[in-house]
């Protein structure tokens, strides 16, 4: 449950209570509820905007003395409509941080949060592929790369936070499709994933170089054509030095920006660049593609899996207690891969 928010800064596990209590009863659901058992829990940068107290563009802040929720999956263990059963395998973008929960699956309530039964091929996916390889951030991958950044054979791309739950989905979907790669992650574990098991061309510790500028500079002898952006700051003013014409900036999120300090947050300074070159420098919220284009994503990836040429590395963190934990690690690059709970 939520404690307290925090407005600015580096969050931390203080902002949680973590309870105990009974299973929720079968008997007591009312028409029209499921009782899931809660598998996995999806821990995302986007949440730390929802601790902040203030209602962003697109999400809502959580409210004290509530349960956090986040992308989950799980099974249904009793019900009360005749569109669920035992046994079906559910998921959706508001489950609570809880071992158990009842949901409302009225069809509008349902739609409106996201809840549905996992069906035909995806009801055959393992679970955890809900949060991973089919999750929201792999989806992010995709769309941003394929339908803001519509790459061409022979570009070359920037990718930060690149072995994160959406860079490791975007390297490995760039090098694919015939992309020069150039990658940054902030370890040098990170750093070796990238360059020997997803093969990205170029990669650099971003925490150990002197200049971004000087850096993507000397990897990217015939410039920028895309960038997908996942961290914002600095680092998108070192990227907009070395921009090509018409070059294409997927503005996915901008992490380096989120635990700021009030009053700290960067200002970007090379705006001329945009201009100058004609840049596209396109913003999206994933959820409001799903509709549109997730099952061509869906196609599309399980059959990169089946070839075995595409690989999701999650970063498990065990029992619902640890998902403050994972938060705090996820936000300060502890993480190695998409980080998720398992409840
Ligand atoms: P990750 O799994 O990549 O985890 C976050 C990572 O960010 C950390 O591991 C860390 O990696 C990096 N990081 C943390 N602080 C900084 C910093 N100050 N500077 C640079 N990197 C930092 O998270 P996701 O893949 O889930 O999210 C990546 C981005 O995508 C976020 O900005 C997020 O908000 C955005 N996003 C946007 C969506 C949309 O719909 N537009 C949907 C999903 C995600 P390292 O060790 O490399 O520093």
């Amino acid at each position: 449950l939520l404690k307290e928010y925090s407005a600015h800064g580096k969050v931390s596990t203080d902002l949680y209570d973590v309870q105990s209590g009974p299973v929720p009863n079968a008997s007591s659901l009312k028409p029209n509820e499921v009782l899931v058992h809660v598998r996995y829990v999806s821990v995302d940068p986007y949440l730390r905007m929802r601790l902040s107290g203030v209602d962003g563009p697109y999400s809502r802040a959580f409210k004290v003395g509530h349960p956090i929720s986040s992308h989950g999956v799980g099974e249904v263990i009793a019900s009360t409509s005749s569109d669920y059963k035992e046994g079906d395998r559910v998921t959706g973008g508001a489950f609570p941080w809880s071992k158990y929960a009842t949901f409302d699956v009225t069809p509008e309530v349902a739609k409106a949060s996201g809840f549905s039964k996992l069906e035909g091929v995806l009801a055959k996916a393992p679970l955890e592929w809900h949060i991973g390889v089919l999750g929201m951030p792999s989806f992010t991958a995709w769309y941003g790369l394929n339908v803001i950044a519509q790459p061409k054979k022979g570009e070359t791309i920037v990718v930060s936070a690149a072995a994160g739950a959406v860079g490791q989905a975007v390297v490995q979907l760039a090098k694919s499709l015939g992309l020069y790669v150039v990658a940054a992650a902030g370890s040098d574990e990170k750093v070796a994933y990238l360059k020997d098991e997803l093969k990205a061309d170029a990669v650099f510790n971003y925490k150990k170089v002197d200049s971004y500028s000087a850096t993507l500079k000397g990897l990217c002898p015939r410039g920028i054509d895309i960038y997908f952006d996942n961290v914002g700051g600095e680092f998108l003013d070192a990227v907009l030095e070395h921009v090509n014409k018409n070059a294409r900036i997927a503005a996915c999120g901008a992490i380096s920006q989120y635990q700021k300090e009030k009053g700290e947050t960067y200002g970007i300074k090379n705006v001329m660049s945009v201009v100058g070159n004609e840049v596209r420098w396109e913003g999206f919220i994933i959820m409001y593609h799903y509709k549109s284009h997730y099952e061509a994503f869906v196609k599309d990836i399980t059959e990169r899996v089946k070839n075995g040429t595409f690989n999701y590395k999650l970063h498990i963190s065990e029992g619902i207690e640890t998902a403050p934990q994972a938060m705090v690690d996820m936000m300060s690059g502890k993480n190695f891969g998409k980080t998720c709970v398992k409840v």
